[in-house]
């Protein structure tokens, strides 16, 4: 006994036990001596038989709780794609509200059942069957009432409806979809939808000139056209080959807005030289105003608004928060997901992104540091601060002047935390090495489109 115990609680941990918790039937896990239904949204009675031969998500969950106020819409849209499709899929809502009217605000949300409020008795003896911690918590139960998995949250934001029917066969299939995903990803793999092979592009910033029978913007390439709304669309093929930088970032995000400006004056500088390099905007905007907005100011190509599109994209590159800006290589393989941090040290010599590229940076850095003293009075600290480097103490660090991350080498003052890039300290006494280096304050903004919890 003690030995079944141990094996269904490890496996639990891995959300995925399938050890019998019902009686064969789902009013062994729903009813009550007193109750073979639930409530419908529109107040009407759902009779628990009625659902008998369906796959169950169990929705744990309250009002007051933000991730859950964030999750209901998610799994909202998964239960309409799946009934939409046919698919045999209910979901119960089990509240953790406080009172009536809590529930009643938050469940009006909701399109499915729910375990009337006044059932407490249930709801408690559900909350301790299912051993849940924590909320919002998705209780997968197949039509012969096994627990098929546990972490149903985390797998409807991580797959959506193609999770379904959430068994271990079904996720260990996404997850091996995923790893070859990214073994064979191409530019085209990764931007292509269905019905859409193209990025799109500001009118006017390219000259026109027509040969043969298509028009073509030498700026951008030889290979785009105009659609009806007089947009440019520009193929995603014609983007195979080059370095492309994915750049989430969005409106709402103040850090955004300052790396933008910097980005684009590296953009302009590489695409002066005639680099290969192209940069697509994926926004992470609440709604197309927002987006219209953030990529007025942008010089480069964008994929047209879509949320989910951006989110499954962001999702794949574990995109943990915004500005980010991931480099493909002309293989179509991601080269690195520290674009932003790489052309904040670097600027533009930090094409094409590669690891040989910042070797080399850094064999540079090394260099250059030697030109320094080893002790320097800084206008912004009121200690003389020290040359340090990886080995000496230097480290990963966020210079405090211009709050951005660095690497290898820093002026610091141990006693207070402080550390600063080397381009970003200036002498006390007018120096001429004070060309304007102004202080500046960004940082990084949390997105909620990953795990949501
Ligand atoms: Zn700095
Ligand atoms: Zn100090």
């Amino acid at each position: 006994m003690a030995t079944a115990t141990a094996t269904a609680t490890a496996t639990n941990s891995l959300g995925s036990y399938a050890a019998a918790v019902g009686e064969g039937s789902l009013s062994s896990v729903l009813s009550t001596e007193n109750r073979d239904f639930l409530i419908s949204p529109s107040g009407d009675k759902v009779y628990v038989k009625d659902i008998e031969d369906n796959t169950i998500g169990l929705y744990f969950g309250a009002n007051w709780y933000s991730p859950c106020e964030n999750f209901t819409p998610v799994l909202a849209s998964v239960y309409h794609q799946l009934r939409d499709k046919g698919s045999k899929f209910e979901v119960v809502f089990v509240s953790s509200d406080e009172d009536q009217a809590s529930f009643d605000r938050f469940y009006s949300k909701m399109p499915w059942p729910a375990i009337p409020f006044s059932d407490i008795q249930s709801k408690r003896s559900l909350t301790q069957r299912f051993q849940i911690e924590g909320i919002p918590s998705l209780i997968i139960l197949d039509s012969s009432r096994r627990l098929v998995r546990s972490d149903g949250v985390e797998l409807v934001y991580r797959y959506g409806w193609r999770a379904f029917p959430f068994t271990a066969e079904r996720i260990a299939e996404l997850e091996a979809e995923e790893k070859a995903k990214h073994a064979s990803q191409t530019l085209e793999n990764l931007l292509l939808v269905d019905g859409r092979d193209y990025v799109m592009s500001h009118e006017g910033q390219q000259v026109c000139i027509t040969t043969s029978d298509k028009l073509c913007f030498p700026l951008l390439g030889s290979d785009m056209k105009l659609n009806k709304a007089r947009e440019l669309q520009v193929p995603v093929s014609s983007l195979v080959g080059k370095t492309v930088g994915l750049y989430f970032s969005a409106d709402w995000c103040p850090p955004c807005a300052k790396f933008t400006s910097r980005l684009i004056s590296i953009y302009n500088n590489l695409r002066e030289k005639n680099e290969e390099f192209e940069i697509v905007f994926v926004s992470m905007d609440r709604d197309e105003a927002g987006y219209s907005r953030c990529y007025t100011g942008m010089p480069w190509l964008s994929l047209p608004y879509d949320a989910e599109f951006s989110k499954a994209l962001s999702r794949y590159f574990d995109v943990q928060g915004i500005p980010t800006l991931v480099i493909i290589g002309p293989d179509g393989k991601t080269v690195t997901r520290e674009g932003r941090n790489l052309i904040n040290l670097h600027l533009e010599m930090a094409f094409p992104f590669t690891d040989d590229q910042v070797r080399m940076l850094q064999v540079k850095m090394d260099e250059e540091a030697k030109s320094f003293p080893a002790l320097f009075n800084h206008v912004g600290h009121r200690h003389v601060l020290k040359l340090v480097s990886e080995n000496s103490g230097g480290g990963p660090y966020i210079c405090c002047e211009c709050e951005e991350q660095g690497l290898r080498w820093a002026y610091q003052c141990l006693g207070c935390g402080y550390e600063v890039h080397l381009k970003c300290v200036r002498q006390v006494e007018g120096d001429a090495a004070a060309k304007g280096q102004v202080p500046a304050h960004d940082s990084f903004c949390a997105i909620d489109s990953s795990r949501g919890v």
